[in-house]
């Protein structure tokens, strides 16, 4: 048997573009995005959603986004979190109809850890007698040392952000690191999912088109190529 010139050239060719897209996929399918709170171990969650976008309408602070092409193909239309938005308000939670976002009460959260700059803190540095982030720690998660220093216990704290939106410095004094986020772990039975809830089709909208121009409109405005006047005509 004998290859020709032109057999020869055809297998380099398939090869390469074989490569080319076999590692782009690995590569893309590699790429790890921050998940909404209460978001199953990524490789469940993966499993879990179905894209039907309905975490990412219900986010009254536009936290959630649907990742983009660029997140990788198995990431694509999953919704990713900006930790700084989030409010802890457990809307996705709630509304999450696959299981991909578990159930959990909002103590169970925890997406980050609140850390302390004891250089720029008013009440380290001894600047000023401040407790403002003590005060603001709905999780008891914030200590005062000798009844003074704020201290984070780092078990308590949730990552929700509030003591860093309230501390009077700029730069912040106290910052959340989101590193320690805690995922879950799937349900016993996986939620029969009615077929609204796999398109993201809600009750009351009147039929598929309106809502995919709602989803177009939608996505145009997460990725800034749609403008809020642009939406509304
Ligand atoms: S908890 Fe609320 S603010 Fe945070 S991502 Fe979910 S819906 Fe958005
Ligand atoms: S991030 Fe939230 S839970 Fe953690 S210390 Fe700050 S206010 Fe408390
Ligand atoms: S709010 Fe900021 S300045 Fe005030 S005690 Fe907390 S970290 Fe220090």
């Amino acid at each position: 048997m004998s290859f020709s010139r032109r057999d020869a050239l055809h297998i380099l060719v398939s090869g390469a573009v074989s490569t080319a897209v076999f590692t782009f996929f690995k590569v893309s399918g590699a790429k790890a995005v921050p998940r909404p709170p209460g978001a199953l171990i990524e490789a469940e969650f993966l499993k879990y959603c179905t894209r039907c976008y309905q975490c990412i309408d219900v986010c009254p602070t536009n936290a959630l986004v649907p990742a983009g092409i660029t997140d990788g193909i198995p990431n694509f239309g999953t919704p990713v979190l900006d930790w700084k938005k989030c409010i802890f308000c457990m809307e996705c939670i709630r509304t999450c109809p696959t299981g991909a976002i578990k159930k959990i009460s909002r103590d169970d959260i925890k997406i980050g850890n609140a850390v302390i700059n004891r250089t720029t803190c008013l009440t380290w540095s001894g600047q000023s007698k401040c407790d403002i982030c003590y005060d603001a720690c709905r999780y008891d998660a914030i200590t005062l040392e000798n009844e003074i220093y704020p201290v984070v216990l780092d078990d308590l704290c949730t990552g929700c952000n509030v003591c860093e939106r309230r501390c009077p410095t700029d730069p912040k004094s106290i910052v959340v690191n989101y590193e320690k986020v805690k995922r879950f772990l799937p349900p016993d039975k996986r939620v029969a999912m009615r077929l609204e809830d796999q398109t993201g089709k809600r009750h009351g909208e009147e039929d598929f088109k309106s809502w995919f121009v709602e989803r177009i409109k939608k996505l145009g405005r997460s990725y800034g190529v749609m403008k809020e006047e642009e939406e509304e005509e």
